[in-house]
């Protein structure tokens, strides 16, 4: 309707204007105001080159759905291998993080007939259909292992539950390592194979699923949605999506801990790594990769430039022991200057 409309068209005014003031925080060095380094990645979806690529350190997501949403038949080896290499090359020479196939729940394949199920987003989705349609897999996980011969990219699964996830996906890229130097055909015999964690199954276990992986990126949109038992694509129930719930950040605070202590990169590449706020409070609770899409670079650089990494361990230990997700978003009002003009879980 037309009120929603203008306050819509509001809401963009003050965001461009408010990008125009953080835009000058874009080429800084990713340093906290107390000196310490993080890392900023760039999260993508198509193999075009991103102009943002030079303000990233590494492409902390590449979703690689685009290449079958936007094929009419499932994509050859040869176009993904094409589409991977392209990808590597436009990173120039940064780490790129490949996930492999997340299609189910919401999204669909027009030349992949799957069967009906009540409930997607606990059905057949990602990791657990790519271990069900092993050709699949297998072609992506070819086309990628051959690209990884062209740069240094990191391939990561989605929708990992449990610990045998881990290993029966390892074992098929352990499969298709066999095939390719069978064939002679070179790889990076080093890749890194780590885990996206946003299951609250597997984030129990960090500590464990940390000795099974190289690495692990937790997204914070599956996490809050399988977290809260709330269906992220249903506006009725907006209000029971909360990724700055008190539990959220207890659960990536322990992840943190322990990924860290076994000496293991952990990134955050959901939407919680681009919210300026959530990012503050992520950095206090021990996380320094955070992966985000072009537009949050800029605004994420300014807050974590305005903060010191003691602060940010306040901040962060204070936010845990709110009770509620408004008390959370209260309590870090308060504490954000106001000039930020940071728009809470909004
Ligand atoms: C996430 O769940 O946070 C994530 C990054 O993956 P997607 O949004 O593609 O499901
Ligand atoms: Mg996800």
């Amino acid at each position: 309707d037309k009120e929603t409309v203008s306050e819509y068209k509001k809401k963009l005014e003050i965001f461009k204007e408010d990008e125009l003031a953080a835009s000058k925080y874009l080429d800084r060095l990713p340093l906290l105001a107390s000196g310490e380094e993080y890392s900023i990645g760039l999260n993508i979806g198509s193999s075009e080159p991103n102009e943002y690529i030079k303000y990233a350190d590494f492409v902390g997501l590449f979703r690689t759905e685009f290449l079958y949403m936007e094929s009419e038949h499932m994509p050859t080896e040869e176009e993904q291998f094409k589409a991977y290499k392209k990808v590597l090359a436009n990173a120039l020479g940064k780490p790129v993080t490949l996930r492999t196939l997340d299609i189910g729940g919401d999204k669909s394949l027009r030349y992949l007939v799957l069967p009906h199920e009540a409930n997607p987003f606990l059905g057949k989705r990602a990791l657990r259909l790519c271990l069900d349609l092993m050709d699949l897999f297998k072609t992506q996980l070819r086309a990628a292992l051959r690209a990884s011969a062209f740069g240094e990219m990191w391939i990561m699964f989605p929708m990992v539950g449990s610990i045998d996830d881990i290993r029966n996906a390892k074992a098929v890229v352990e499969e298709v390592k066999a095939e390719l130097r069978e064939e002679k055909i070179p790889f990076d015999e080093n890749i890194k194979i780590g885990i996206m964690i946003e299951i609250p199954s597997i984030a129990m276990i960090s500590d464990l699923a940390a000795k099974e992986v190289d690495f692990a990126s937790i997204g914070t949109n599956d996490l809050t949605q399988y977290l809260h038992a709330v269906d992220r694509m249903n506006a009725d129930i907006v209000d029971y999506y909360q990724s700055m719930s008190p539990s959220m950040f207890r659960m990536l605070g322990n992840i943190f801990s322990e990924f860290n202590q076994a000496g293991k990169p952990i990134s955050v590449c959901g939407e919680l790594a681009g919210d300026p706020v959530g990012a503050l409070v992520m950095v206090g609770l021990g996380l320094r990769k955070l992966s985000m899409n072009a537009s949050n670079i800029a605004r994420v650089k300014r807050m974590l430039s305005n903060f010191s990494l003691t602060a940010m361990k306040d901040i962060a230990h204070a936010v845990k022991m709110q009770a509620t997700q408004d008390e959370v978003i209260e309590y870090l009002e308060g504490k954000i200057n106001s000039q930020e003009k940071i728009t809470l879980a909004d």
